[in-house]
């Protein structure tokens, strides 16, 4: 994984790009929940899934289906979340996607098996630029800790913030 605390960067840049009329702050709150679910999948691996295994780290719940299902959700519970069915499919979707994107950047570990169930494998994206973070809350902090942090702050962060100022941007001048 990139970090628990950096993979909500891409629903609160989508959240602050396109504005609370469309991004109501309970939508905003449910995509932040669906960028570190697929995440779930290391109680798995805490309990002996094996990591290449469909259901191991990185396996089913970092793929594109498992995004599809989970953005689903987000459309049967629009109306909850204050936001239309489409505008919660594709906020949820997006940030639920997103998720095996940034890991798919990241230095360690198996890659992201985005076409599972169909395909069990694991693939990186060309760009490895984010410091892969440790599993367990324990070595988070140490020197291993803060470098995944300055990674995260430079390669997800930032480019989140630009998004996000670019869309206040152009929102304002429309
Ligand atoms: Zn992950």
């Amino acid at each position: 994984m990139a970090s628990v605390i950096s993979h909500p960067a891409v629903p609160l840049a989508l959240a602050v790009a396109l504005g609370p009329t469309r991004v109501p702050a309970a939508l905003a709150a449910a995509a932040c929940a669906a960028s570190i679910l697929p995440d779930v999948d290391s109680l798995g691996f805490a309990a002996g899934i094996p990591y290449d295994h469909t259901f191991g780290h990185r396996g089913f719940t970092h793929s594109l289906v498992f995004a599809i299902l989970t953005a689903l959700a987000g459309g049967v519970l629009a109306k909850r979340l204050g936001a239309s069915a489409s505008a919660a499919f594709i906020i949820v979707f997006v940030s639920t996607a997103s998720h095996g994107v940034l890991d798919a950047m990241t230095t360690g570990g198996l890659g992201v098996a985005f076409f599972s169930p169909f395909s069990n494998a694991r693939s990186f994206l060309p760009w490895r630029v984010i410091r892969v973070s440790p599993i367990g809350v324990g070595p988070f902090f140490s020197s291993w800790g803060l470098q995944v942090l300055k990674s995260e702050l430079l390669w997800i962060w930032t480019p989140a913030a630009v998004f996000a100022a670019i869309g206040v941007a152009v929102r304002r001048s429309g």
